[in-house]
């Protein structure tokens, strides 16, 4: 069963949703490959084969620079028809979704989306996803071939394995109704520090910061750590914090070592986005809130007191 992970990269990296799908992938079957598309890519095959990827395929032009879904398309369909692939994977991102569905409906293939887990069941492949606003778990499979499969963001690590994989050049050409879309200009928010889908730590604010002012709290906090800020939806919605940040069932899934939740009630919409992290760290004034039902560590207090000690604490400890 030759499966190949579509291995997305951005700014000359590869995105770790990507490498999370493809290191899954390696402990399921022996022979998974990988596909790099892009401009000067080739570079980016080693990383590719430390994650689990036994054969890497380049598809490497200039043409193929910017991130557009239908030359990719092009490039996946050739190479999943020439070398007989039945699976293709994803990390889903908002390119990844459109290069997945395209090729589905491209090869007729099956699409399942949104998943968190991967596994065999014999020869089967098997995909788990949330259902019931993620408060179950569900089994699903494919009738029909490329098996396709978007795995959500932050729900799957990158195992490093030492390994190396051989690379392959492929085909990158693209056919001509491919070109029509263009990229007009692309946008990048400023920020400082990591990304919370790459961050170690994220501290997050919820309702409790009390008003939009307060999140300079955690983002003090966040920088005092080398960490990324998050948000519940109900300071999202408010307009305190922009949407990129908000972590859970209608946000991002994030998988830290450390988060440090303040000021959130941890409503089951939330839990789904960070339950993964390595430690939960929670500070909330009422000791009946949900989410001291499942963090690791949880502080009763008022975060305007405790947030600038620990945020003061943090920064002599290092040195800062
Ligand atoms: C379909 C659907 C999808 C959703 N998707 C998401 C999602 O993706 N992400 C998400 O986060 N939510 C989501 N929600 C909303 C979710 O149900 C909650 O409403 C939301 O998470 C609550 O945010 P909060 O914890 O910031 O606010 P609240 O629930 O109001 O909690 C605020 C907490 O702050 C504490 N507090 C107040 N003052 C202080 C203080 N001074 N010091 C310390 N603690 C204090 C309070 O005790 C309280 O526990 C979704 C809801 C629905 C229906």
């Amino acid at each position: 069963m030759p499966t190949l992970v579509f291995t997305e990269h951005h700014d000359g990296e590869p995105l770790r949703p990507s490498l999370g799908v493809l290191s899954k992938a390696a402990t399921l079957w022996d022979d998974t490959a990988a596909v790099l598309v892009g401009s000067d890519v080739a570079p980016l095959a080693e990383r590719a084969g430390a994650a689990g990827a036994k054969t890497v395929y380049v598809a490497d032009d200039p043409a193929l620079g910017d991130p557009l879904p239908q030359p990719r398309v092009d490039v996946l369909a050739r190479l999943v028809a020439d070398k007989g692939f039945d699976t293709v994977l994803f990390g889903a991102s908002v390119l990844a979704s459109d290069v997945a569905a395209g090729l589905a409906a491209r090869l007729e293939g099956g699409l399942n989306w949104d998943l968190v887990d991967l596994r065999l069941d014999g020869d089967d492949l098997v995909g788990t996803r949330p259902a019931l606003q993620d408060t179950i778990h569900v089994d699903v499979g494919w009738s029909s071939t490329p098996q396709i499969a978007l795995v959500r963001s932050g729900t799957l690590e990158p195992v490093e394995t030492g390994g190396t994989a051989s690379v392959e050049e492929i085909d990158a050409s693209v056919d001509d109704w491919s070109r029509a879309a263009t990229m007009a200009e692309q946008a990048r928010a400023e920020s400082e520090g990591p990304s919370i889908e790459e961050a170690e730590v994220i501290v997050a604010g919820g309702r409790g910061l009390g008003k939009p002012e307060n999140f300079a709290l955690v983002e003090e906090l966040a920088k005092a750590l080398g960490g990324a800020v998050g948000a519940t939806r109900a300071v999202v919605d408010a307009g305190w914090y922009p949407y990129a940040s908000q972590v859970g069932q209608t946000g991002k899934t994030v998988s830290p070592k450390l988060y440090i939740a303040c000021g959130i009630s941890g409503a089951i919409q939330h839990k789904v986005g960070m339950q993964n992290a390595g430690t939960i760290v929670a500070i909330n004034k009422d000791r009946n809130a949900p989410i001291f039902d499942f963090c690791d560590l949880g502080v009763v207090g008022d975060l305007h007191e405790i947030l600038p000690k620990l945020t003061e604490l943090m920064r002599s400890r290092r040195g800062a």
